[in-house]
């Protein structure tokens, strides 16, 4: 290639083959994350499309460089847009993009073979890439109810470098059927102006945003239980803390429910341990299902769980552990050999206004527990500055 543009399509080439790398270690590295791997084959294939834009002349006819470099950019920009509906297990697009692409290729070839068209075969490709970059940032910004910084500079990223696609598209197109000189001259300016910039900034963004994924997955892993499921003990007492603190601002009520599921051991020593974590899984299905979206269920201690509810007072928590405790005594776990039925004691609180923190609301709850094991399990029972459970059974105010 003997133009003013050697050395830029040089360094095009270059750091093409660079992200693919970098994407290809990133599949390797961290926990082979398909959209990883897609991302470098995307990268492979800008590549070689600036190889065969550097050695043009080795091709045996024009026609056959320029289908064979606008299939690689094709290839580029889809699996670009692919890496992304992985990312996201996006479902508004089709599983198999290629059809629809290949519909779009032919568009390019027609103008190449059939009825050649200078401008149409050149808007087609950067046209492409704005609309596949909108929607992969769209897909980044709807992925998740918060989008987190990381994501946030992609979306803009791929926004702006959209917003250059287009500019490049139209450029492209005024150059009508035959060709424009100075057309093309601008075309070319802008175009190599924006696309080394455009592929470094998207790209390092996405790395980025690949490592917050993993940074969120980590954070995951530390407040969750691997047996249910569930929010392990840091996890509710992080969430518990918060919804203290709100409830306090907010003056809403704040209930939490403790149970320790009784007779435990009994369940492990007559049926192994396996069973025993069978069990405690099948515990947590009931206990935490179906929740509203603002309660958060958690296993806190072995077969110790807790349900914190904001926005629900003493009375409602109550009835909730009520119906719990009825739910799980009438639910046994079904082992290939028995039914194996389980029951569970329950201790009720609210948050009061001598309470500073979730702790002291917690310590009611355990102490109403035990209540609850002493007075001869699988039963609820409550311990609160405003009511207690009177001898029939009643909830009536607390005299201390
Ligand atoms: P109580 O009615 O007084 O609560 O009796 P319990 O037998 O449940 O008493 P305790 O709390 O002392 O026993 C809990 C048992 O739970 C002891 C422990 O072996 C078992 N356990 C704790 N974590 C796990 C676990 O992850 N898997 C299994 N299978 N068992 C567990
Ligand atoms: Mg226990
Ligand atoms: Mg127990």
């Amino acid at each position: 290639m003997g133009s003013q543009y050697f050395y830029i399509v040089f360094s095009l080439m270059v750091i093409s083959a660079t992200l693919s790398l970098t994407f290809f270690m990133a599949w390797r590295n961290f926990g082979r994350k398909p959209h990883a791997l897609t991302w470098s084959a995307a990268f492979l294939a800008g590549a070689l499309q600036w190889l065969c834009s550097l050695y043009a002349d080795l091709f045996p006819s024009r026609e056959a460089f320029l289908l064979i470099e606008n299939g690689f950019s094709m290839a580029l920009v889809t699996l670009g847009l692919r890496g992304h509906c992985q990312r996201t297990n996006c479902r508004f697009l089709p599983s198999n993009l290629w059809p629809y692409v290949l519909a779009i290729y032919a568009i390019i070839a027609w103008h190449i073979l059939v009825t050649p068209h200078v401008g149409i075969r050149m808007t087609v490709v950067p046209a492409f890439a704005a609309v596949t970059m909108l929607m992969s940032a769209y897909m980044v910004f709807a992925y998740r109810e918060r989008t987190r910084p990381a994501e946030w500079v992609v979306v803009i990223g791929l926004g702006v470098f959209a917003i250059t696609q287009v500019v490049a598209a139209s450029l492209a197109f005024m150059q009508g059927a035959t060709g424009d000189d100075s057309i093309a001259a601008a075309y070319g300016h802008f175009n190599f102006l924006t696309l080394p910039a455009g592929y470094v900034a998207v790209s390092t963004f996405i790395i980025l945003m690949m490592a917050s994924d993993i940074s969120a997955k980590l954070k995951k892993i530390a407040v969750q239980d691997q047996l249910t499921g569930l929010l392990n003990r840091r996890g509710f007492e992080e969430y518990g803390s918060r919804a203290f603190s709100a409830a306090r601002r907010s003056g809403q009520p704040l209930s939490v429910i403790m149970t320790d599921i009784d007779r435990f051991k009994y369940i492990n020593d007559k049926f192994g341990h396996a069973a025993g974590d069978m069990a405690l899984a099948h515990f947590s299905r009931l206990f935490a299902e179906p929740r509203r979206h603002e309660d958060v269920a958690a296993r806190v201690g072995g077969e110790e769980f807790a349900l914190l509810l904001p926005g629900t007072d003493l009375r409602d928590a109550m009835a909730i552990a009520d119906q719990l405790r009825i739910k799980i005594g009438s639910t046994p776990l079904n082992t290939t050999v028995v039914g194996l039925p389980m029951t569970s004691s329950f201790g009720v609180a609210a948050i009061s206004k001598k309470d500073k923190s979730l702790d002291d609301m917690l310590l009611r709850a355990d102490r109403a527990l035990y209540r609850s094991k002493r007075a001869g399990r699988n039963q609820v029972d409550l311990e609160s500055s405003q009511l207690l459970r009177a001898g029939d059974g009643r909830l009536v105010p607390a005299t201390s």
